[in-house]
């Protein structure tokens, strides 16, 4: 899974933990980084700005922001009107697919990607998704990702060229916990990535899913969250 430092991998960065070590993993890889960062209208909006003082910690080649107003759509927690969820147990949290689920959201983020890799010429789309800790998402499944691998080949001018654009979803089967040592190693920029999916301002909120799962595999992990909560 190497490649020579002028081979161009695309990364979806969102400015969160899990992308943000995925990108780390595609810089140890030998790629250079071309950060591609959707700006969806989401509620946790602050997100787009640490995505930018990420890619410039890690040194990224580029770094592309597309504003995409899935608002206009709605019908997630966190694009629309309804409540985030807090203090969620982890059964409940796998229960069924949360509100905080973006509908189509990954399928349109991996198009973008897809585009962006086909004009750069990169056959590499590295992607956060994870299965363990947000097991209720159906856009983050292991068939979902070869599905979209799969109509990139029958759908773009790479893939009939027989070149083909694999992604690479290097967190897929880890825990939280895993990712955050893994994430040690390649001296991930943990301070600057932004987790929260209802922030005060900058700071997280310490009670929705995304938070609790942070705060627990950090735990887990044995070392110390640098970003402030409101409720520790
Ligand atoms: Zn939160």
């Amino acid at each position: 899974m190497t490649g020579p430092t002028s081979e161009r991998a695309v990364v979806l960065a969102s400015g969160g933990l899990d992308s943000t070590v995925t990108a780390a993993v595609a810089r140890r890889d030998g790629y250079a980084l071309h950060l591609l960062t959707i700006a969806y209208r989401q509620r946790h909006a602050v997100e787009v700005e640490r995505s930018r003082q990420v890619a410039t910690a890690l040194g990224a080649h580029q770094h592309v922001v597309i504003d995409v107003d899935l608002r206009a759509l709605g019908g997630s927690a966190l694009t629309g009107d309804i409540s985030v969820p807090k203090h969620r147990t982890e059964s409940e949290r796998n229960r069924e697919v949360p509100v905080t689920y973006v509908p189509g959201r990954n399928l349109i983020f991996l198009s973008l990607a897809a585009a962006h890799a086909e004009v750069l010429g990169a056959s590499v789309i590295y992607f956060g998704a994870n299965v363990i800790d947000y097991s209720g998402y159906p856009d983050c499944r292991p068939e979902f990702i070869q599905a979209v691998e799969a109509a990139l080949q029958a759908g773009t001018k790479a893939g009939m060229q027989g070149k083909g654009i694999e992604i690479r979803a290097p967190l897929l089967r880890m825990t939280k916990a895993e990712i955050i040592k893994l994430g040690l190693t390649l001296n991930v920029p943990f301070h600057l990535t932004h987790s929260c999916y209802d922030p005060i301002g900058p700071i997280a909120c310490g009670q929705c899913d995304s938070c609790l799962i942070r705060k627990r595999g950090f735990a887990e992990a044995g070392v110390v969250d640098p970003i402030q909560y409101e409720v520790c």
